[in-house]
């Protein structure tokens, strides 16, 4: 069917309202404001006009914030770069870190260990909501005159003559079987001189771009954890504010890379989380089920002790960190934030990483527009600021830090002490790796036998402590239109049904914390893969660690999925 789509004309076009992208938006509105002062007055330096130039930023959440989510705590030099007076203009901090300890976990105890390198010191920075923080920064973006369209999620890139022409939105009001409901709206063509693709981890849109382009061409792959987080309210006194506990071991064997976090926020809110590497071999791994547990220990358990849960979510995080950044520019476009691996994954932070490739951004696409040049060679100079960036130092400088941790736990920790002395070389200039999926093994390779419980690691939930991922997707505010395509799209539903089950024991029912994937008997007895895509809170596990690589997470109609507060 032909569709009359809308054609929209913009300069810059900014798709995802994150930190990356809304620094960029707010960088650049900036610096075209002071460039229309200078132009006002005569100025030779700015006597191109550029009042008319015009950025659009689209989200695919209900409104900004709605689908960011982190641990977090903030480093603040990019904020500060920024907004240097981001404290007087309100933005939502949490107080500053005073206690910062890593806990190694046994099973029933716990030790504290006595020394980490200061890079890995979390003092004096501030612990944050980034939905909190990111709603603050939209509106600070939004103030400056910059249109954020909220609900449009950008559905498709759209190409000409070989080089990027913008992004199509989302289609609104398709059924089941795609075809148009009564409410159908066509999504628009943006059409822009610069597309930015901030659309955070595993962008959909960045995934099929960078394919089409081959810009991870020489690169590592990307490597992931995925990170299952809630926010509890606990009694007065718990905890003091300002405490910042990380663990690693407990319940994770030494083969499998991950950890979890515990900070404290205003309001007796505790926030904590479960990360775990995507890059698993037991093909019945869990994250959701593994943060179940993490919250049963009795350490982390006396901490909950009387709570209440408040909130859950889920996503997951780039930590392949320099060598899996793909080229980042080219004709008409750039890639930022964690869509480009902006994440140093030995500090587990990114947001201060995001910041400042926004910022970079925006100069860039600023110097772009005054000479009218969107080349390649043009917006190469996105990667000569990077180059000479403290971004470029920071992430260079843990270059091989996730790689190390390929084989466990303890040949990890020989690396990375190695890389600290050596500047973050270790044993090798580049740490080569593979796709994270590729390294799950079979049912039969990993147990030794194909028969094993698929339960057989699954703990009992109480509805106290620990919920059932059904249960707590409630506490994500999920909601998508039900009747609609469905986002997850999977090419042979016969590798599902049949090989995955033999081989894998369908590893999708475990690794999405969402319950989105769930197998099912017909009458005949023949198990097959029911899906529950309202269920979908954003986190793109499944398009990673599927280990045949047949699901696609595509974008919903723009406005479902999470609506996090306080995440
Ligand atoms: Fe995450 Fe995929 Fe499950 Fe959605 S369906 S919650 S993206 S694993």
């Amino acid at each position: 069917m032909d569709i009359e789509r809308e054609v929209l004309e913009v300069d810059v076009l900014i798709v995802g309202a994150g930190p990356a992208g809304l620094s960029c938006a707010y960088r650049l509105k900036e610096l075209l404001d002071k460039h229309e002062e200078k132009h006002a007055t005569g100025d030779p330096v700015c006597s191109k006009d550029l009042s008319g130039a015009m950025i659009a930023v689209i989200e695919k959440g209900a409104h900004v914030g709605a689908h960011s989510l982190s641990g977090a705590v903030m480093d603040p030099k990019g904020i500060a770069e920024l907004i240097p007076d981001y404290v007087e203009q309100g933005a939502p901090l949490e107080k500053k870190v005073e206690d910062d300890t890593l806990y190694i976990l046994t099973k029933s105890g716990k030790f504290a260990v006595p020394w980490l390198p200061k890079s890995m010191h979390n003092h004096g920075f501030n612990i944050i909501s980034l939905n909190r923080f990111t709603s603050w920064l939209g509106s600070r973006v939004e103030e400056k005159g910059v249109d954020i369209l909220a609900g449009a999620g950008g559905a498709e890139v759209l190409y000409a003559n070989g080089k990027t022409l913008g992004v199509r939105t989302d289609d609104k009001g398709r059924d089941k079987a795609g075809a148009p409901r009564h409410n159908f709206e066509a999504g628009t063509d943006i059409h822009a001189k610069v597309t930015v693709f901030a659309e955070g981890v595993r962008g959909s849109l960045t995934k099929a771009h960078v394919k089409k382009l081959q810009l991870d061409y020489g690169r590592n792959p990307q490597s992931y954890v995925t990170g299952v987080k809630e926010v509890w309210e606990v009694p007065e006194g718990r905890l003091s504010r300002g405490t910042v506990y990380h663990t690693l071991g407990y319940p994770l064997d030494t083969r499998t890379f991950g950890g979890g976090f515990i900070y404290t926020m205003n309001d007796n809110l505790l926030a904590l989380g479960f990360v775990v590497g995507l890059n698993y071999r037991n093909p019945l791994t869990d994250p959701h089920n593994l943060f179940s547990k993490f919250k049963t220990h009795p350490f982390v358990k006396s901490l909950l002790d009387c709570g209440k849960m408040l909130r859950y979510g889920a996503k997951a995080i780039p930590e392949g960190g320099f060598f899996s950044m793909p080229k980042m520019y080219g004709d008409g476009f750039l890639i930022i934030g964690d869509s480009a691996g902006f994440l140093n994954s030995r500090r587990l932070k990114g947001i201060h990483l995001a910041i400042k490739s926004g910022i970079m951004a925006a100069e860039t696409i600023y110097d772009s527009l005054v000479v009218e040049d969107f080349s390649d060679a043009k917006l190469a100079a996105f990667n000569s600021r990077f180059e000479k960036s403290w971004a470029k130092e920071e992430l260079h400088g843990v270059r091989n830090f996730h790689q190390a941790y390929e084989d466990g736990l303890f040949s990890g920790f020989l690396h990375t002490g190695l890389q600290i002395i050596t500047g973050g070389r270790g044993l090798k200039e580049k740490y080569e790796i593979d796709e994270d999926h590729k390294r799950m093994k079979k049912i039969g390779d990993y147990f030794g036998t194909d028969t094993v419980d698929p339960k057989r690691d699954q703990i009992k939930h109480d509805g106290a402590l620990t919920w059932n991922k059904l249960d707590n997707v409630y506490y994500s505010g999920t909601k998508h239109e039900e009747d609609q395509p469905s986002h997850l799209v999977i090419t042979d539903l016969n590798i599902c049904n049949d090989r995955c089950g033999k081989e894998y024991g369908n590893p999708c029912q475990h690794f999405c914390p969402a319950h989105v994937y769930e197998m099912e008997e017909d009458e005949k007895g023949k198990r097959k893969l029911k899906l529950n895509p309202s269920n979908c809170v954003h986190c793109k596990t499944c398009d990673i660690a599927d280990p045949y690589g047949i699901i696609t997470w595509v974008v919903p109609e723009g406005g479902g999925g999470p609506n996090y507060s306080d995440m």
